[in-house]
């Protein structure tokens, strides 16, 4: 660590924010020193609003079939190898039903941008899981609709929507999709969502093709004006089926020490270790935790469809049953001295001593 990056990491600390290019130079001369800095502050901060509490959120991966062509995806239009599959409201609310007997008290529907589930056919699943688990949070992870089909969702129960920015800088956006998909729009869903009323989540691929750190810096600087409720930051993991093939070296590094910026700049948000995480290092979700994350998003989706949902190669937890998943979630986020909490687990926007 230099005088720089110390003198800039310990503003972070006190003020919660910087400009764009200290966020760039943090990033482009991080080091061993810096990172471990940054997650000893972000773990504090993170344990004045939620103690040693990680709260769990069961991922229902409700379909596969997706009209976008993001080119980064697994599951994009044009993958012609990908066997495409959806549920039925019968087996999300059984996927629910199990979910809740092993301890869950969050249910994040995802899928792609699939025209079956009309407004219609969503609301009807969001009002029953929140009719049969009246104490459970409903996510919708179900990608850009218009501001009044968010609202009817809303209307119909659901509490939160993760709805990852993807980037916040315009050119590398439209690197990373085909021209029909617009970066304005995915924006004014996020303000959208908010206006509403729900817990919003925005997020982005750490590692995507062509991300710079100023591109970083950039989401980072969204972060500290938007202030989301929920930050979903994981790796770029490459799929055969897409034209980008290469992950760069030191992902999961970079991941973990976005994670404590994150933290840092916005020390209430629910920020998840991901799976993604796990998959491209064997303890990612516990070093996601100790970088500052607190949430982790197991899979209660039917196993049969699991491998099915393949936004990137080697996912993990594709083979096992939803308890298994818990559990070894459960002795995971032990080891790294937290513990995983039967909650709904809302944001927290006062410190715990002072309540
Ligand atoms: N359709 C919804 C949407 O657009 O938000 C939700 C499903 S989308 C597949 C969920 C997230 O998966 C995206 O926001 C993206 O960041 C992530 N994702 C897609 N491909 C990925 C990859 N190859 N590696 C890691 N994450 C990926």
């Amino acid at each position: 660590m230099t005088d720089a990056t110390r003198r800039i990491a310990e503003t972070l600390i006190r003020e919660h924010a910087l400009p764009k290019q200290d966020y760039a130079r943090l990033i482009r001369e991080r080091d061993d020193e810096l990172a471990k800095l940054l997650a000893e502050h972000a773990r504090r901060a993170r344990e004045r609003y939620y103690g040693s509490d990680v709260f769990t959120r069961g991922l229902i991966e409700i379909s596969n079939f997706c009209k976008n062509d993001c080119l980064y995806c697994g599951i994009r239009r044009s993958n012609r190898d990908c066997v495409r599959y959806r549920l039925t409201e019968e087996e999300i609310a059984a996927c629910a039903r199990e979910g809740y007997a092993l301890g869950f008290r969050t249910f994040v529907l995802q899928g792609g941008e699939d025209g079956y589930y009309t407004d219609e056919r969503l609301c009807s699943i969001v009002a029953r899981l929140k009719r049969e688990h009246p104490d459970c949070a409903v996510t919708l992870s179900m990608g850009e609709r218009e501001r009044d089909s968010y609202q009817r969702l809303f209307d119909a129960g659901a509490d939160r929507y993760l709805l990852r920015h993807e980037t916040a800088d315009r050119a590398h956006y439209g690197r990373l999709h085909p021209p029909e998909m617009s970066f304005d729009h995915r924006m004014a869903c996020l303000k959208n969502l908010r206006e509403i009323g729900y817990q919003v989540g925005c997020g982005f691929m750490v590692g995507s093709p062509f991300q710079t750190p100023e591109t970083l810096a950039e989401d980072l600087r969204f972060i500290e004006t938007f202030r989301p409720d929920m930050c979903g930051i994981g790796p770029f993991v490459p799929h055969h089926g897409t034209p980008f093939k290469d992950m760069p070296a030191g992902t999961a590094e970079l991941t973990c020490f976005l994670l404590s910026v994150i933290r840092l700049i916005h020390p209430p948000v629910l920020l998840p270790a991901t799976t993604a995480l796990g998959t491209i290092h064997p303890r990612g979700r516990e070093l996601g935790l100790l970088a500052g994350a607190n949430v982790v998003m197991p899979n209660l989706s039917p196993v049969a469809v699991r491998k099915q949902y393949e936004l990137y190669d080697n996912k993990l937890c594709t083979g096992e049953e939803s308890a298994q998943c818990r559990d070894c979630l459960d002795a995971r986020v032990r080891s790294v001295g937290c513990r995983l909490v039967t909650a709904r687990g809302d944001i927290r926007f006062q410190e715990k001593q002072s309540l």
